[in-house]
């Protein structure tokens, strides 16, 4: 790990008055790692934990609003997200392993990075890590990489489950910077690879994430949060789906679903709510659903099976919330499948 200067603000002000080169330090999950392979190279490390973003709060329109910095563990299990907002505890319990989020916050799961093998590896090419030097995932061992909204330059899949559960929701990100506050939807905070992998959020210079608002809407029992992944504990999502239905009687009044695993950033399709808008839950209208949101899917040398598996998770998923039979928490499928 390379030296930096180090310092504590308990300021907003302070704290955006950021140096060039510099990095937010919350819990550390993420970017503790990313320094000690020398990945990320920071000459200023700036702990933005005296300030004060940690409270979970409800908002006047009845949504709920998410500090920065509570950590995932307190987030999963505050009464208000349990009751109000389950699938977004079950996307919660998810991710990581208890240790680690105890420690994660809000704020780092939204501005993780990817986990793909090479970026971690400084002396493979990467274009996410080093601009114009390829990228060494293409045509290689890809098996766990995105198939939906990659580039030439990049196809790394995004991590978080909370993220894919936020796009679900239509969340709002709320941030502020130099220039001061801003309001962005979940939806766009991230940004598709293109031609430069290496900009992964709609994020200034400067900005950081102060809270998380999530819109005031009920799915009752309607609602999964599907994950594959490859081991029980500690393994990112193969492929997530994230559902939530409003019903009305047998017919579906407004129904949402997001990806996670298969994309470059959390995968939602705004076309797919007019499909489900007014329908009745059947086989032909789930796997036209899952046919939409696989839309433009390109896969690589080891990610094939990516394209078979998704649109049989999203359709089991599809179901699962039809039926109010939600996945059962800390209780995911394992995916057996080899490279
Ligand atoms: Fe780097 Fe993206 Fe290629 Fe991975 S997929 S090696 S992160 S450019």
């Amino acid at each position: 790990m390379r030296a930096f200067f180090y310092s504590r603000p308990d300021t907003l002000a302070a704290v955006v008055r950021a140096p060039p080169h510099s990095r937010y330090l919350a819990g550390g999950t993420s970017l503790i790692d990313l320094m000690k392979v020398d990945v990320e190279r920071p000459e200023h490390v700036i702990n933005i934990k005296a300030l004060s973003l940690d409270a979970i709060e409800p908002l006047p329109d009845g949504g709920l609003r998410l500090g920065a910095l509570t950590t995932n563990a307190r987030t999963a299990a505050h009464p208000l997200v349990r009751t109000n907002y389950p699938i977004l505890a079950s996307a919660l319990l998810a991710g990581a392993s208890a240790r680690i989020r105890h420690v994660a916050t809000n704020g780092g799961n939204i501005n993780q990075r990817t986990r793909c093998h090479y970026f971690y590896d400084t002396n493979a090419a990467c274009n996410k890590r080093a601009p114009g030097t390829g990228c060494t995932a293409r045509g290689t061992r890809n098996r766990v990489h995105a198939i939906l909204g990659t580039s030439a330059d990049c196809i790394a899949a995004f991590p978080s489950d909370m993220c894919v559960v936020l796009a679900m929701l239509d969340a709002t990100i709320n941030l502020y910077g130099p220039q001061g506050a801003r309001r962005v939807h979940a939806r766009d905070y991230h940004r598709l690879p293109g031609g430069t992998p290496w900009l992964e959020t709609v994020l200034r210079p400067g900005e950081l994430v102060l809270s998380i608002d999530l819109p005031p809407i009920s799915f009752g029992s309607h609602y999964t949060y599907l994950k594959i992944r490859d081991l029980n504990v500690l393994a990112l999502a193969v492929v997530s789906v994230a559902v939530g239905l409003e019903m009305d009687g047998d017919v579906i009044r407004h129904g949402r679903v997001a990806l996670g695993g298969v994309a470059s950033r959390p995968w939602y399709v705004p076309e797919v709510e007019g499909m489900l808008c007014g329908r009745r839950p059947s086989r032909s209208l789930f796997r036209d659903v899952a046919d939409r949101l696989m839309q433009g899917a390109e896969v690589d040398r080891g990610n094939a099976a990516k394209r078979t598996l998704a649109p049989r998770v999203i359709q089991h998923a599809l179901w699962q919330a039809a039926t109010a039979s939600p996945q059962p928490d800390g209780n995911l499928p394992v995916w057996s499948c080899s490279d």
